[in-house]
C-alpha cells in the first residue's frame, strides 16, 4: 500500500500500457476488478486498456483450420485487436462496483487455444504498445495466458519472420507481464482461499433456498437444488451449512456406490420428519458423483424421495440465476484489493519472475505462482477421476474438510449414546448485546452438535436479567429448526452485563448447574466474560469455561478478524448506499453524507466505503477537522467541475457516527452543500438500525456455525469434572461439578486468517482499549489507504 503513492511509471522510457480482460465464465465482481486495475494503473501513472469480448468475442462463424489468414477476418476480442482494444479513462469505470456480470464482455474462445490465434493476439498487443495484461477468469483462461507468456519471445519472432511485425516494433516489448485474477463462481482454485464471484453466487443460493424453504415448510414438501460446480463441490457445501440442508451431495467426498447411501439418506429425512420437520432440503452439486464416479443427478433423488419416502418432492435447477445480479459487499471488496495488487504484481515483475496470480490466503491478498496454482488445480479433478477421494479434499483450501465435517455433525439428528452422564456437560447459551446478524446460527449450530454428542443445552432468554431471572430452559434438535436464516435474536438480547446482580447470576448457573457458558455477542459479552472471570474467588459457580463468540456488526471485539454481523451489516450499507448513489445521480449533482453505525471502531464505514466507492470516509480513529473537510470540498468541486459536461454523477461519503463530537453529519452535509455553491449540493441519509440487516448473510451464516461448534469442543475439553457421576445437581445444593479456574478456560473465539483460534480475556485486556470499546490494534485499518487510491484522493495519501 505504502508504494502507491502516486508515480510515473515507465519502462524504457515509455508509459507502461497495462490492459485487463475477462475471460471464461462471467463472475459477479469482475467489474469490480477492472475498476481497480483501471483506477490503480491511471494512479500509478500508467495507461490503462480494457480488452472487450475476452481473448476473442463470437468465434462461431470460425470453421475448419485456424490460420492467421482465416482469423485476420473475424472481428474478434485480444486476437482481434482494434477497437476492441480500447483506452479506459478514469470515469469510464464510475458505476462499475454495482454491477454483475462483466461490462467489457466474456468469451469462451477456440482460437485462443490454437497458436495462430496467441499469435495474432501478439500482434495486437505490441500494435497498441500494451506490454502488460492482467487476466480475470477461472482455471482455463489463466492456463492460457501463462501459455500466452511462455510462447511471447517465439511469437514475436514469428511475427518478423511472417512480415507481421518489424524487429524495431518489437524490440521494446521484449518481456510480456501476465497477472492472473481468480474470477469463478466455482472457487475451485487452488492456492487461493477463495475467488471472485463465489461468495456472491453463494448468496444467490442462498436467497433461492430461503424462498424454497417457505414453500417447503407450508405445504410440507421435499425439494431437491441442483446447484453450480462441475468438478467442485464448495458452493454445495457451503450452501448446505447456510441453508441448513438435510443432506448435500458434492463430488470430491460422494457416497460409496451401492445401495446404501439411498437407504441412509432416507433414514435421516425420515427421522428429521418424526422429529416435526416439515420441509426437506437436499443440495446436489452438478457434478455429483458415486465413488464408483456414476453421476447422483437431481432427478434420481427426487424419484428417490418420491418413491420410497412418499414425500411430495420437487426439483429446482437454480442455472444461471446463480452468476446474476450485484455483487455481494465481499466480491466488491476483494476484487477492489486484488486488482489493486495486480497492478502492483506488473509493475514488479522481472522476466525470470514466473506470472504470478493473485491469492487471498489467510486473509491477505498474496501472490502466487500462477502455473503452479493451475496445475494443482487440475490436479483435484485428476484425483477425483481416479478415485483419490481422500486426495481430492486435500487439495481444497483447508477448511473445506473442516466444513464438510462440521456439516455433517450438524445436519443430522443423531444423540449419540457414549456419553455417559459422567461425560455429559451441561452447556448454557445467552445472547449479549445488541442484534446481529448469526447470533441465531451460532446458537442452533451450538445447540444441535452439543445434543448430537450427549451434551444437554440450556436456552438463557433475553441476556443476564433473564438469567437473573431464571429464564433457563433445555433446548433439543428441533428447538432450533429454521434458526439458520432468521436475523435478531430468538433468545433475546441486551447491553446488560452480570454485573447487574453478580450474586443472582451466580446462583442461577449454580441452580441450573451450569458447567460451561457459550456467550454470543459483542463487546458486552466480551466484558461480561472479563467480569465474571474477575469474580471467581467470590462466586465458585463462574469457575466454569467461558467462550464469547464475538456478535457484533461494530467488529469492536478484541481477539478476532471478524466479528458475526459484520458481513451482514456491511451488505444492508451497501445496498442502501447503491440506492442512493442511484437516487443522487439521477438528481444530478448530489453528494449524500451517509451515517454508519460501528462506535468507535470505523470498520463499518472503511469496508462499506470500499464496497461502494465512497469519495471520502470519516473514522473515529482519524477524526473530522477543518482542513480534512477543506481538502474534501475541494475535491468535490474539481469533480463536479470535470463531471459538468457529462452526468454529474451522484457521490457518497461515509460518515462513521462518532467520528467526531463537533462535525455531525448534519454539519459536514451543510459546510458541503454551502461550499458547493451551485456546483452541487448535500443530503444525509442516517442508517441507524437497519444496518443490522434483515437475514444474516451466508458468510455469517456459516461463519456463526464453524465458530459454534470449535467453541462447543473448547468447553467440552476445558470443562474438568469435580465429581464424576454425582446426582443431578439442578435439584442438588453442592454447587457446579465443573471446577476450573484455569485463565486459559474463559476466552474469545476468533477468526484469523483461516483458522479459529481461542485467545484468553487475561491475555486480551492487555491489547484492549476499554475506554474506547476497541482492540488497540486492528488490521482491516490498512484497507483505507485503497479506497483513497480508488476514489483518487492523492491529497489524501
Ligand atoms: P470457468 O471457471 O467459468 O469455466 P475458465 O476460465 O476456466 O472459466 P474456460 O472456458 O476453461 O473457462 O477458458 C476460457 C478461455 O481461456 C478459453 O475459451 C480459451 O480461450 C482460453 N483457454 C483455456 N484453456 C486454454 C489453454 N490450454 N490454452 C490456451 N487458451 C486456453
Amino acid at each position: 500500500v505504502a508504494s502507491l503513492n502516486p508515480a510515473l511509471e515507465t519502462s524504457g522510457g515509455r508509459k507502461r500500457k497495462i490492459a485487463i480482460l475477462t475471460s471464461g465464465g462471467d463472475a459477479p465482481g469482475m467489474n469490480a476488478a477492472v475498476r481497480a486495475v483501471v483506477r490503480a494503473a491511471i494512479v500509478k501513472g500508467c495507461d490503462a486498456y480494457a480488452v472487450h469480448e475476452g481473448y476473442q468475442g463470437n468465434d462461431t462463424t470460425l470453421k475448419g483450420k485456424i490460420t492467421l489468414t482465416t482469423l485476420k477476418r473475424h472481428r474478434l476480442g485480444l486476437v482481434d485487436g482494434g477497437d476492441m482494444i480500447k483506452k479506459m479513462e478514469w470515469d469510464d469505470v464510475q458505476d462499475y462496483l454495482s454491477i454483475g456480470g462483466t461490462v467489457i464482455g466474456t468469451a469462451r474462445c477456440a482460437a485462443f487455444r490454437e497458436r495462430p490465434g496467441r499469435l495474432l493476439a501478439a500482434k495486437n498487443m505490441i500494435k497498441k504498445g500494451i506490454d502488460a495484461l492482467v487476466v480475470c477468469g477461472g482455471d482455463g483462461s489463466l492456463t492460457g495466458a501463462n501459455m500466452f507468456r511462455s510462447e511471447w519471445p517465439s511469437l514475436l519472432e514469428e511475427l518478423v519472420k511472417e512480415n507481421e511485425l518489424t524487429a524495431e516494433e518489437i524490440e521494446p516489448f521484449a518481456h510480456l507481464n501476465i497477472v492472473g485474477l481468480v474470477g469463478s463462481i466455482d472457487n475451485d482454485m487452488h492456492s487461493t482461499d477463495i475467488t471472485i464471484g463465489a461468495v456472491t453466487c453463494l448468496h444467490r443460493i442462498c436467497e433461492s433456498i430461503d424462498s424454497i424453504s417457505s414453500t417447503a415448510s407450508s405445504h410440507s414438501r421435499a425439494f431437491v437444488v441442483e446447484v453450480m460446480g462441475r468438478h467442485c463441490g464448495w458452493l454445495a457445501l457451503m450452501a448446505g451449512i447456510a441453508t441448513g440442508a438435510d443432506f448435500i451431495f458434492i463430488p470430491e467426498c460422494p457416497p460409496h456406490a451401492g445401495e446404501n447411501w439411498r437407504e441412509n439418506m432416507c433414514a435421516e429425512i425420515k427421522r428429521h420428519r418424526d422429529l416435526g420437520k416439515r420441509k426437506t432440503i437436499v443440495i446436489v452439486c452438478e457434478g455429483a458423483i458415486d465413488s464408483e464416479l456414476q453421476p447422483i443427478t437431481a432427478k434420481d433423488l427426487t424419484d428417490l424421495l418420491t418413491e420410497r419416502l412418499h414425500l411430495d418432492t420437487r426439483m429446482t435447477i437454480l442455472g444461471h440465476v446463480q452468476r446474476g445480479g450485484s455483487p455481494s459487499s465481499f466480491d466488491r471488496i476483494l476484487a477492489s484489493l486484488q486488482g489493486v495488487e495486480a497492478v502492483e504484481a506488473v509493475l514488479a515483475s522481472k522476466p525470470d519472475i514466473p506470472s504470478p496470480m493473485i491469492a487471498m490466503c489467510e486473509n491477505k491478498i498474496k501472490r502466487v505462482d500462477l502455473m503452479k496454482a493451475v496445475k494443482l488445480t487440475g490436479d483435484v479433478a485428476k484425483a477425483i477421476g481416479r478415485r483419490d477421494f481422500e486426495g481430492a479434499m486435500e487439495l481444497r483450501d483447508p477448511s473445506f474438510i473442516e466444513n464438510f465435517k462440521h456439516f455433517l455433525a450438524i445436519s443430522s439428528s443423531n444423540p449419540s449414546d457414549t456419553n455417559d452422564n459422567t461425560q455429559s456437560l451441561r452447556i448454557g447459551i445467552i445472547n449479549v448485546g445488541a442484534p446481529a446478524g448469526g447470533m441465531n446460527a451460532a446458537v442452533r449450530a451450538a445447540a444441535r452438535y452439543s445434543f448430537n454428542n450427549g451434551h444437554k443445552v440450556f436456552a438463557i432468554s433475553n441476556g443476564f436479567p433473564g438469567l437473573i431471572a431464571g429464564q433457563i430452559k433445555e433446548m433439543k434438535w428441533m428447538d432450533v429448526d429454521g434458526w439458520i436464516a432468521q436475523g435478531g435474536s430468538e433468545l433475546g438480547t441486551n447491553r446488560d452485563q452480570p454485573s447487574l446482580d453478580l450474586g443472582m447470576v451466580s446462583y442461577q448457573l449454580q441452580k441450573f448447574n451450569i458447567q460451561s457458558l457459550l456467550l454470543i455477542g459483542g463487546f458486552e459479552a466480551y466484558t461480561s466474560c472479563i467480569e465474571m472471570y474477575n469474580a471467581r474467588d467470590t462466586y465458585p459457580a463462574f469457575c466454569i469455561p467461558m467462550v464469547n463468540i464475538p456478535a457484533t456488526i461494530s467488529n469492536n471485539v478484541p481477539g478476532t478478524e471478524y466479528s458475526l454481523g459484520t458481513d451482514t451489516s456491511v451488505n444492508s450499507i451497501v445496498t442502501a448506499c447503491d440506492a442512493l448513489k442511484q437516487s443522487a445521480t439521477a438528481s444530478r449533482k448530489r453528494v449524500f453524507v451517509v451515517e454508519v453505525h460501528g462506535g468507535k471502531s470505523g470498520f463499518l464505514a472503511v469496508m462499506s466505503g470500499l464496497a461502494v466507492g465512497a469519495t471520502s470516509i470519516y473514522i473515529p480513529e482519524e477524526g473530522i477537522n477543518l482542513a480534512r473537510l477543506q481538502k474534501d470540498v475541494r475535491h468535490l468541486c474539481r469533480r463536479y467541475a470535470e463531471d459538468a459536461e457529462t452526468k454529474n454523477q451522484g457521490r457518497i461519503i461515509i460518515r462513521s457516527q462518532e467520528a467526531s463530537k463537533t462535525y455531525s453529519t448534519d454539519i459536514v452535509s451543510s459546510i458541503i452543500k454551502e461550499e458547493g455553491h451551485q456546483q452541487f449540493d448535500s443530503r444525509t441519509a442516517i442508517l441507524g438500525h437497519v444496518q443490522q440487516g434483515n437475514s444474516p448473510s451466508p458468510l455469517d451464516r456459516t461463519r456463526a456455525t464453524r465458530l459454534a461448534i470449535t467453541s462447543v469442543d473448547f468447553l467440552v475439553k476445558h470443562a474438568r469434572h469435580r465429581s464424576p457421576g454425582s446426582p443431578n445437581v439442578a435439584e442438588s445444593s453442592s454447587g457446579p461439578e465443573v471446577f476450573n479456574k484455569d485463565p486459559e478456560s474463559v476466552v474469545v473465539a476468533g477468526l484469523h486468517g483461516n483458522k479459529v483460534n481461542f485467545t484468553s480475556v487475561e491475555k486480551l485486556l492487555k491489547h484492549t482499549d476499554l475506554k474506547n470499546r476497541k482492540p488497540t490494534h486492528t488490521v482491516w485499518l490498512e484497507c483505507k489507504q485503497i479506497c483513497n487510491v480508488l476514489a483518487r484522493r492523492t491529497d489524501l495519501m
